[in-house]
């Protein structure tokens, strides 16, 4: 039996991949989840003595220090030092240890901020990731991730290591993190909603919703992950999003949340409040020639099984 071993596991995207693997089951192979207290990968000894306790013949590698705008704004220095250094271990340790093949998560945010380059035209696509300089709200963590591009290539080029990169775009469902300063805009959403409804109050929005984004569900993501690591070995990043089409305004999306929750009074926007980047359309052109049968969750059902699981954890959830 060969071992998969997930870093992350007890994040949003480990989370995922622990319902989907445990449903679609592979012959041959067991997933082992394993996150900060099993080893801090910002630690060389700790990252090496995981691998010599799990033995894996392949990684997937979510950990990260992930966040939203305010924690990419204010911890910055961290956010781009802990992911450079996690992403080195994990190589490293997976080149010495003779890992079979290793999956590393990308972010499309890594992407060039398109009206800082006359060279990026929307969509998005694999090819252009180092071509125009990321948009500023979150520069620290995107290059650490274009690092991760560059430094897979290199593993491959010169040891001829099977180690992928995959890039999603904004991820939501279910076990995300709902702290005030980390979260992303979905479950910042969710948590004011519930807030709302318990104290009354309005659902303030920040900023002023017009700005554009692509979400994909994290139980999605998850089968596109599992999917990548048996059927995708190619060097190029590999966007994983729902087509463009499903594009939606920040608006849009809380009145989504709102719905789930059932809450009927109108929303109140706070365009004090900075809208960060307003679109970066990606495409999923190339995912979608190479797995053509995927359907992903719809956009609003995602967002109804996310608030009923908040709902249902909110005690255990990561407030
Ligand atoms: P998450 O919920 O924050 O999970 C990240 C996990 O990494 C957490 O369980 C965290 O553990 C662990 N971790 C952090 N620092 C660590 C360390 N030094 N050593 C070991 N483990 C550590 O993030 P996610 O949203 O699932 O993200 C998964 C992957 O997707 C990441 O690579 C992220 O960059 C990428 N991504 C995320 C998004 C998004 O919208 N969320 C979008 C694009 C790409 P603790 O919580 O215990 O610290």
């Amino acid at each position: 039996m060969k071992t998969i071993m997930v870093t992350g596991g007890n994040g949003l995207l480990g989370y995922g991949m622990r319902q989907v693997t445990q449903l679609e089951s592979r012959d041959g192979y067991k997933f082992v989840f394993v996150d900060i207290d099993d080893a801090d990968l910002c630690d060389k000894e700790q990252t090496r003595a995981l691998f010599l306790h799990v033995k894996p013949s392949g990684v997937i590698h979510l950990a990260a220090d992930v966040g939203g705008l305010y924690k990419n704004m204010t911890q910055g220095v961290e956010m781009f030092e802990n992911n450079l250094l996690m992403n080195l271990h994990v190589m490293q340790c997976c080149k010495e240890f003779k890992v079979e093949k290793l999956v590393s998560c990308l972010s499309t945010c890594a992407f060039p901020e398109p009206s800082l380059s006359t060279d990026i035209k929307l969509p998005i696509d694999e090819t252009v990731l180092h071509s125009g300089p990321p948009h500023n709200s979150n520069e620290d963590y995107a290059y650490a991730k274009r690092m991760a591009d560059v430094q897979s290539r290199y593993y491959r080029k010169q040891y001829g290591c099977n180690f992928i990169t995959l890039a999603p775009t904004n991820i939501f469902g279910p076990n995300d993190n709902y702290i005030t300063e980390l979260s992303h805009v979905i479950p910042a959403m969710i948590r004011r909603c519930e807030a709302a409804i318990s104290d009354g109050s309005d659902f303030v929005v920040l900023g002023t919703g017009k700005p554009l984004r692509q979400f994909i569900f994290s139980l999605d993501l998850a089968r596109l992950f599992v999917w990548a690591y048996f059927n995708y070995d190619e060097a190029e990043p590999l966007i994983l999003a729902p087509d463009e089409s499903q594009e939606m305004s920040i608006g849009e999306i809380a009145q989504n949340v709102a719905d789930a929750f059932e809450y009927n009074k109108p929303l109140v926007f706070d365009s004090r409040y900075s809208d960060g980047q307003y679109k970066r359309t990606v495409t999923n052109q190339k995912l979608m020639s190479l797995n053509p049968s995927f359907k992903f969750t719809p956009l609003q059902q995602g967002i109804k099984e996310s608030v009923e699981w908040f709902k249902a954890n909110m005690a255990t959830a990561r407030l």
